[in-house]
């Protein structure tokens, strides 16, 4: 078994969709970034990449690339469960977390689990999606951004 653990942050800004476990999330902001700044599907990627001694995103997914420009993070994640199908990995579970002081996002784990569930092949309840806020502390409680983080079981095959 292997566990591997990853972290993201990305900032608002203003005029993009809010973007999180592959679900549009209505929000007044999105988040900055090289791809769609889909932050939960980033700390994932980690993750998985960590876990299996694969490196991280931006080494497989460089953001000076043009082919990743604004890019659909789940293709990524897709990209990343490939990798680890091809080294005779399986994933025995992922459970993350999502660190915003807004918007709300209760209504919207089901769907982000069943996004991740899919692209990662794994029945739904080997997936888990939290969300916090900090109590209004730090820049996720100052409404600048918002953080994940991720951990994941590998099975070695
Ligand atoms: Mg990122």
């Amino acid at each position: 078994m292997r566990v591997g653990h990853g972290f993201d942050v990305h900032r608002f800004t203003p005029d993009r969709p809010l973007i999180l476990g592959g679900v549009t999330v209505p929000h007044d902001q999105g988040l900055l970034a090289h791809s769609d700044g889909d932050v939960l599907i980033h700390a994932l990627c980690d993750a998985l990449l960590g876990a299996a001694g694969l490196g991280d995103i931006g080494r497989h997914f460089p953001d000076s690339s043009a082919e990743f420009a604004g890019i659909d993070s789940r293709v990524l994640l897709r990209r990343v469960v490939a990798l680890l199908e091809e080294r005779q990995f399986g994933i025995a579970n992922a459970d993350l977390t999502i660190v915003a002081q807004a918007p709300r996002l209760a209504a919207h784990i089901e769907a982000m689990k069943g996004n991740l569930a899919a692209d990662m092949e794994l029945p739904v309840e080997r997936v888990g999606v939290k969300a916090t806020t900090t109590e209004g502390l730090g820049f996720t409680g100052r409404h600048e951004g918002i953080a994940a983080y991720a951990v994941v079981l590998l099975l070695d095959e």
